[in-house]
Formats: structure tokens, C-alpha cells, sequence
């Protein structure tokens, strides 16, 4: 079997409503390429029925594959899986519920043919989100801009196309705490945006609940900056240098006789306010440390339970040896 030009990675999680569409319009685009192509379907501990809708899928056309998780990963782990298995030449990712539209897939297409290594596609407008979707992903992406050192492009997601090159370099960062679109950032070579209106879900509804959302967003500012600690650092400064100039103040005030009253108001606020710092500082450093001690327990980004036209190990091995395939 020879590898195609072009694979698309797709995670799903509870699209039984969506795949038969995604997978018309994924027959329609893969037509219309200048190459052949595979689509590796990531089953992400579905339990809607997506996994024999995949099956079926499958069945009827052996370029549609099926890598089926243990369990639910999420939707990072899911792409990463995805990307262990594909064996294309460009890369295509996208989501399962038709939000990244197919045919934007042709501009990609063409932009990696005129030599990009990875061509991202940016969000113009987001029709069919909620105003308070639209606004916190506007304000993390500009928040996120100004903390770290990486140039992340502005309202990309994870839909992009990349090559092989990036790939390789993808699937030697064996991180848990993912944030894809920050790692491609990272890997650097020669990139470039397409511009896209992003339309509203195909059927159902948002997998990534506010929590979700919220601790992604997490996920993103920690692994790319250490913006956080310093910023405790700091503060921790500036509120030493308050305190001490007010102890000098009193001092002064104490000699000159001007200030005699117990102070017991100011003192408790003090005491609340240093009290109120230092558990934060503390919570973002536990937050790293948490990471920390997730990263060096290397245990295995996902377990495979079932693959239909795909290797199970895939075509690529991780450095910290097997990834978790049945025995
Ligand atoms: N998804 C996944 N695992 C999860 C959550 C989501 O594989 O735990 C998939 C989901 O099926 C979809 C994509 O990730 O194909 C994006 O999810 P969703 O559309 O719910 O996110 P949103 O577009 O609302 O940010
Ligand atoms: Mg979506």
C-alpha cells in the first residue's frame, strides 16, 4: 500500500448526527484534490453509536479509517492520536461537526503546493457562536499574544494543514498538557494563514463545556509562558516595597508623635492582603507543579482499543517506546 497525499485527522466524540454529512462532503472534497487521500477517524470514547457509524463508513470505503480510543482522551489527545496514524504527505486536521468547513481544504492544498509547510486557517467570523464564546476566545487569544514568546497566530484553531517535516516534529513532542496550535506555532519552518468564516455546528451541540473551555485556556497560557510566575514574583515585589515603606512611615510617625492610635484596621488589611497574594502565588506555582509531576510520570498520551484499516501502532513509534496498543 502506498502512502496518500493527503490525510485528514478527525476526532470524534458523540457525532452520530454529523459523520454521514461530514463524510459527503469529505468524499465530494476528496475528489476534487490533486492526490489521493485517507481520512483517519479518532473515536473518542464515543457512546452515541458514532464508533458503527464509522464501521459502516469503513465498509463502504476503505480511504475512510478508524482509530478507537479506550476511553475519552479529549479532543488534543484525540488529534494527537490521529496524527500518530496518518500516513499522508499533508495533513489535514479539522473537527467532526462541519465547523471547518471541507472545501477550505482546496485553498490549504494549494498554499502547501506553493511550498508552506504548515498552513493554518484563521477564523474571519464565527456565525454560528454564542456572544460569550466569541468574546472570551477574542480576549484569550490577545492575552495569550502578550505572554509568550512564541508568535501564536491570532483566532487559529486546530484546523490546518501541515506537512510532513512539521509532522515529524510534532509527533516527537510527547507533552500531556497539549496545546496544539501553540506546538505548530512552535515548530517554526514556513507558515501561512487562509482566512475562513466559521459557520455553526452541523447538528448537536459544543462538546467543551465553560470548564473545559476554561481549563484549556489554562493549558495553553501555562505550557507556552512563564508569564504567571513572574508575575507572582513581582507582585511579590512590589508588595514587599509597600510594606516596608510603611513600616518606615510608621516609624517616622511614631518618632515625630504625629500617628498614636492602634492602627488595627490597617494591620488586618495588611495581614489579609499578604495572606490573599501569597496563596495566589501559591496556586500558580502548584499549578506548574502539577503539570511537572503529570510530564514525568510519561505514561502513555492514549490506549488504542480498536482500529479498522489502520496499524494499530501506527506508522510511527514514540521515543518512550510502544505506545499503548491491546496485546
Ligand atoms: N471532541 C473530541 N473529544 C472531546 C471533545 C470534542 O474528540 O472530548 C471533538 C468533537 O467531536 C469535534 C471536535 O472535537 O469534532 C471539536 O469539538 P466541539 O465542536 O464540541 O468544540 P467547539 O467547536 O464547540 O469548540
Ligand atoms: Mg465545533
Amino acid at each position: 500500500m502506498t502512502a496518500p497525499e493527503y490525510s485528514f485527522v478527525i476526532p470524534v466524540h458523540n457525532e452520530a448526527e454529523s459523520l454521514p454529512e461530514l463524510a459527503r462532503q469529505l468524499t465530494d472534497v476528496m475528489a476534487q484534490l490533486d492526490g489521493s487521500a485517507e481520512v483517519v477517524l479518532v473515536d473518542d470514547g464515543s457512546t452515541d453509536g458514532s464508533f458503527e457509524i464509522m464501521r459502516e463508513l469503513h465498509e463502504h470505503d476503505a480511504r475512510f479509517r478508524v482509530l478507537r480510543l479506550s476511553r475519552n482522551f479529549g479532543h488534543q489527545i484525540a488529534i494527537t492520536a490521529g496524527l500518530d496514524h496518518a500516513d499522508g504527505y499533508a495533513i489535514v486536521i479539522m473537527d467532526a461537526d462541519l465547523q471547518d468547513p471541507p472545501e477550505v481544504v482546496l485553498e490549504m492544498a494549494q498554499r502547501w503546493r506553493d511550498g508552506y509547510s504548515v498552513v493554518y486557517a484563521v477564523r474571519d467570523r464565527r456565525s454560528g457562536e454564542g456572544l460569550v464564546k466569541r468574546v472570551t476566545a477574542k480576549w484569550f487569544y490577545r492575552l495569550l499574544d502578550r505572554f509568550t514568546d512564541t508568535p501564536i497566530p491570532l483566532d487559529a484553531g486546530d484546523f490546518r494543514l501541515v506537512d510532513r517535516q512539521a509532522l515529524t516534529a510534532i509527533r516527537s513532542m510527547r507533552e500531556h498538557n497539549r496545546y496544539l496550535r501553540g506546538m505548530f506555532a512552535w515548530v517554526g519552518f514556513d507558515q501561512t494563514g487562509v482566512r475562513y468564516v466559521r459557520p455553526a455546528r452541523y447538528a448537536g451541540t459544543t462538546k467543551f463545556s465553560m470548564r473545559k473551555m476554561a481549563s484549556f485556556a489554562t493549558d495553553g497560557i501555562l505550557s507556552f509562558s512563564a508569564a504567571p510566575l513572574r508575575l507572582a514574583l513581582n507582585l511579590g515585589f512590589v508588595i514587599s516595597t509597600l510594606a516596608f515603606l510603611a513600616g518606615f512611615a510608621a516609624i517616622a510617625c511614631k518618632v515625630a508623635g504625629v500617628y498614636t492610635v492602634p492602627g488595627w484596621a490597617s494591620l488586618s488589611v495588611a495581614v489579609a492582603l499578604l495572606g490573599g497574594m501569597q496563596l495566589i502565588i501559591l496556586g500558580v506555582i502548584g499549578e506548574y507543579i502539577a503539570r511537572i509531576y503529570e510530564e514525568v510520570r510519561r505514561r502513555p498520551l492514549y490506549l488504542v482499543r480498536d482500529t479498522l484499516g489502520l496499524d494499530a501502532d501506527g506508522p510511527w513509534r514514540a521515543p518512550d517506546g510502544p505506545r499503548g496498543s491491546r496485546p
